[in-house]
Parts: C-alpha cells; sequence; structure tokens
C-alpha cells in the first residue's frame, strides 16, 4: 500500500509517495526521503511543552525534548512532564531531566526564568 503525505522539513511541502518498502518519490531532496520512510516506519516528534514552576510570577516554564521522540511514547513521556518541577532562577536550556523515559534526549528549558 502507498501512503501519501507532505514533506514538513522544509516550507516547499512536497507531496511524498511511500511504498511498501519505504521507497520514497516526490521529493525534492535527500531529506525527504529521510523524512517520508521514517514517518511511515517509525514517526517522531520534538515535543513541547511545559512544567510546574515554583516562580513568584510564573507557574509554568516553557520546555522542549532536545530531540525526537516516538509519537507512541508521547502520553509516557507527557506522565513524566506532569511530575516535573522546577525551581527559578531557569536558564534557557537548561537540562531538566536528562534521558527522559529512556528515549535517549533530555528535557531542556526553553525560556529563561530569573526569580
Ligand atoms: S523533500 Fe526536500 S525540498 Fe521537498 S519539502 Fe522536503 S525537505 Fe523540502
Amino acid at each position: 500500500m502507498e501512503h501519501i503525505l507532505t514533506c514538513i522539513v522544509c516550507p516547499r511541502g512536497c507531496e511524498l509517495h511511500v511504498d511498501e518498502n519505504f521507497n520514497v518519490t516526490g521529493n525534492s531532496c535527500p531529506r525527504g526521503a529521510i523524512y517520508g520512510a521514517q514517518e511511515i516506519r517509525d514517526p517522531r516528534r520534538t515535543l513541547t511543552t511545559t512544567v510546574k514552576c515554583r516562580g513568584k510570577l510564573l507557574r509554568v516554564c516553557p520546555c522542549k525534548t532536545s530531540g525526537t521522540i516516538r509519537k507512541g511514547d508521547q502520553f509516557r513521556i507527557m506522565e513524566i512532564v506532569n511530575q516535573t518541577e522546577v525551581q527559578p532562577p531557569v536558564k534557557m536550556g537548561q537540562l531538566l531531566v536528562s534521558n527522559i523515559g529512556d528515549t535517549g534526549v533530555d528535557l531542556i528549558a526553553t525560556r529563561e526564568i530569573n526569580e
């Protein structure tokens, strides 16, 4: 069965066709072939979310995973995120959870919070 999807790697948005052997056509560059095959075989996303913050002004701290995680792992990882709390000061890019859920990627802060 052929899968049809839009490449989201760059704004050009090529229409990709991926066959049952994960061969990709319709891509205008090699990145689309990699994306298309992975999206069908093992879809992954960067998780962008917030954790609780004990700040004077902010009760949440924006954060994201340092790399992509399997889409199927998102709910499991969100359970860890929901149990995570930070105490300011928080630096941009600060490590919040190392190797979150044994995914091989970290949870990092995406905002500086001074108090
Ligand atoms: S295949 Fe290449 S050119 Fe086309 S959208 Fe993907 S990254 Fe952009």
